[in-house]
């Protein structure tokens, strides 16, 4: 280096890498009007391997980047499809919704290189140079080799996105964890006409040994094919070649699915790479240095997607810069920058070299180990297939009905609810497979974190104190108890079944951990306090597990369980809030009163909606909560004057099938409009509860209870109701 000639450049941010995590982050960026650089070590287009797939919020990130056209004029994918063994296939079709599009397939050297171009257009400075170090200690400036010329960059912020190989990871000291996964990738054109259609083909076999991995055919158009395979791997070197396994993979194709793609003719030669997928996140530390994409590790640790999440990371790093430079004048620390990527991607840094180890060692034993593993998966583990994915791509509760009830009394306790959900991520961030995942799923369903809402608006006032964010961590996590003990199934004889429970029970165990640390910041009282409610909640966890597909459950078990459940854990939240405030309220048992009321009417209308609206997070899945076999009010209610609703509960629990019909009859039997005037009533208690309230929480405790029946009514279409 010492020996080139010297450009010398200056940039308020500088960013290593135009792959989509750089270029979404520069585009960002520079249309807020930042002075921002890009160098990357290639010119483009270039080639990048990839499957070329890419999922809805990268879509969506593209078309607020001006990149519509080329999403529109590219191959739509109307299904996934999982084919093991090449002869059991699972189809799932792909649910098109607002701002929810069908994915798609565009080859990443003509989608990078638009990415590109969107950021200069904005004003980003682009400089094709190879970064190979940054200066020592104070010594911000980045070095890098640009042609003949040895090139140095003084920034006030670097945002290193060059990917899962990243350079500046590892000269900042990042060594220790390389990447575990790597792919390879080649383009075909095929005999037949290819249908809208991903097709993912597992387990891949090579000389009579099955690797942990999977092979991929992604239809770029009607006729030409991005086909692939990717591979967890100790040590690169260790097994046979990516190569190998890519040209085993193409003649298995060509052989055993010979009759739905034809004849498969290379365009091209394959080219591979590591995957962005690492075990354990190192801190790679320097000042003003922030990562992001693949090279912070925010590839999905078990699929290897990762185009959707270095866009969504890109956007919300300029968001957070942004912010952060809106209020200190420049964007010079990017401390805790970092943070804010880490609470977006809750799969960041999983360990997951156990849980790869666990299902190479099972597919390993025989081809039916893994037929077996499609059929009964238990509640846990059925949680996590639906939400790994979905779950990952939003973690913020902004738009919420908690959150919203929250804004619309003040923005300062809609702020601290984000805030408190910021510690609730933080606190939540874990090692473990999908312990995370399920947790955020469970608190962000539906109503958002509504016992944090009512802890802050209890403790309302000028300003909230710091232990209300525990106290909302607190009880948001001892929530999580009674759903972790509803997933536990009785008896289990699989294996599937038995580390669906073991997962289950660790959840639990670990949010009733966090929670007893928050509370223990309030005090002993607090810790007395919380240890009741979580003997409560597994009260009414048992009180349901135990009912669990009887048709002959009484409303009056359901609301006890209620009661028990989310009417407990909303009297802590209320109780916790009042101890915030420093008061030992007198009204303390009209508090208690208002808590119970819309506990209830939270699990009243999460039920409702989850029977005719589905989960909110993918759209056709209404009536899915059927499946856990904890029967929700409306179908007790409809129990009590349907006749034919006992046997069709048990058709579905044997088949798994007929929740539409099964929905109609509780439609028909008027249940649902029972059970929506009982959480109306409920919701009306709890206001006139709270009207009474002397204190400055009345009114805002007011504004919230109103939020199970305005979220039933806004959700469950008028028609649903008048239906009944
Ligand atoms: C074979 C394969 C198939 C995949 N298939 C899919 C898929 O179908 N869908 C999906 O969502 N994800 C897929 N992924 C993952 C996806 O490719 C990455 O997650 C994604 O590219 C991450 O974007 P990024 O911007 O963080 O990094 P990259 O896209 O890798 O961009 C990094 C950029 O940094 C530049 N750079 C690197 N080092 C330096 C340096 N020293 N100096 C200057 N510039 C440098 C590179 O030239 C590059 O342009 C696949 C990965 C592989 C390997």
């Amino acid at each position: 280096l010492n020996s080139l000639a010297v450009r010398r450049e200056e940039a308020e941010i500088v960013i290593v890498g135009g792959g989509p995590a750089g270029s979404t982050a520069a585009a960002r960026l520079a249309g807020l009007g930042h002075d921002v650089l890009l160098v990357d070590k290639d010119a483009f287009p270039r080639e990048k391997p990839c499957g070329d797939g890419i999922m809805h919020p990268g879509l969506a990130v593209a078309e607020r980047m001006g990149l519509g056209n080329l999403v529109e004029s590219s191959f739509e994918i109307e299904s996934t499809r999982m084919v093991i063994g090449h002869r059991r296939q699972i189809t799932t079709p792909h649910v098109k919704g607002p701002g929810r599009p069908l994915p798609r397939c565009i080859v990443r050297k003509e989608f990078d290189a638009a990415l590109l171009s969107a950021a200069q257009e904005r004003g980003t400075r682009f400089i094709r140079a190879r970064v190979e170090a940054l200066g020592k200690g104070n010594d911000q400036r980045l070095l890098a080799v640009a042609g003949e010329e040895r090139l140095e960059v003084q920034a006030n912020l670097i945002i290193a996105a060059d990917g899962a190989t990243s350079r500046l990871r590892r000269v900042t000291g990042g060594q220790a964890a390389k990447p575990i996964a790597y792919a390879i990738r080649q383009y075909f054109k095929c005999e037949r006409p290819l249908d809208p259609i991903l097709q993912f083909d597992l387990p891949l076999e090579v000389d009579g040994r099955v690797l942990a991995g999977y092979g991929w055919l992604f239809p770029i158009d009607e006729h030409t094919a991005n086909v692939g395979v990717g591979i967890y791997r100790e040590a690169r070197g260790s097994g046979p070649s990516l190569r190998k396994v890519l040209d085993i993979y193409v003649k298995e194709l060509e052989t055993k699915a010979a009759r739905r793609f034809g004849d498969l003719e290379a365009i091209g030669e394959p080219v591979g790479s590591p995957v962005g997928i690492r075990s354990q996140l190192e801190v790679a530390d320097s000042p003003g240095l922030v990562f992001l994409g693949d090279a912070a590790g925010t590839t999905h640790p078990m699929t290897g997607e990762g185009i959707s999440f270095a866009m969504c990371g890109g956007e919300s790093l300029a968001a957070t810069v942004h912010e952060r430079s809106k209020r200190k004048g420049r964007p010079q620390v990017a401390t805790g920058a970092d943070e804010e990527v880490w609470r977006s991607f809750p799969q960041l840094g999983v360990d997951i070299s156990l849980l790869v180890r666990a299902s190479t060692l099972e597919v390993n034993k025989a081809p039916s180990a893994i037929e077996s593993a499609g059929s009964v998966a238990g509640p846990f583990l059925t949680t996590v297939e639906q939400c790994a994915h979905e779950s990952a791509y939003k973690t913020g509760i902004e738009g919420t009905p908690a959150w919203a009830a929250l804004d619309s009394y003040s923005p300062l306790l809609s702020a601290s609810l984000e805030r408190a959900n910021d510690l609730l991520l933080d606190r939540f961030s874990d090692r473990t497979p999908f312990v995370t995942e399920v947790i955020h799923a469970s608190i962000r369903s539906h109503l958002g974190p509504m016992y944090a809402a009512a802890v802050l608006a209890t403790a309302t006032g000028v300003t909230v104190p710091d232990t209300a964010f525990e106290a909302a961590v607190a009880v948001e996590s001892v929530g999580v108890l009674p759903e972790m003990l509803t997933m536990l199934v009785d008896r289990a004889r699989s294996k599937r079944l038995r580390v669906n429970n073991a997962m289950a029970v660790l959840t639990g165990d670990f949010a009733a951990t966090r929670a007893l640390l928050a509370a223990a910041k309030l005090g002993p009282a607090a810790v007395t306090a919380l240890a009741r409610v979580g003997q409560s909640g597994c009260q009414g966890g048992m009180r349901d597990t135990a009912a669990r597909f009887a048709a002959d459950r009484t409303p009056e078990s359901w609301f006890e369980a209620a009661k028990e459940t989310t009417g407990a854990g909303m009297v802590l939240a209320t109780q916790f809030g009042t101890m915030v405030r420093g008061e030992n309220s007198a009204a303390a048992e009209r508090l208690r009163q208002f808590s119970l009321e819309l506990g209830v009417a939270v699990r009243l209308a999460e039920e409702i909606v989850d029977l005719t609206v589905g989960d909110g997070v993918r759209p056709g899945r209404e009536g899915a909560a059927l499946s856990r076999g904890i029967y929700p009010l409306p179908v007790l209610y409809a129990v009590e004057t349907e006749p034919s609703l006992p046997r069709l509960l048990a058709h579905h629990m044997a088949e798994q099938d007929g929740a539409a019909e099964i929905i109609d009859v509780v439609r028909q039997s008027g249940a649902l409009e029972r059970a929506a005037a009982e959480c109306a009533g409920r919701v009306d208690a709890a206001r006139s509860l709270a009207e009474a309230q002397t204190g400055d929480d009345g009114e805002a405790l007011f504004t919230l209870a109103a939020v199970p029946a305005d979220y039933v009514t806004s959700r469950v279409s008028a028609d649903a109701l008048e239906a009944c």
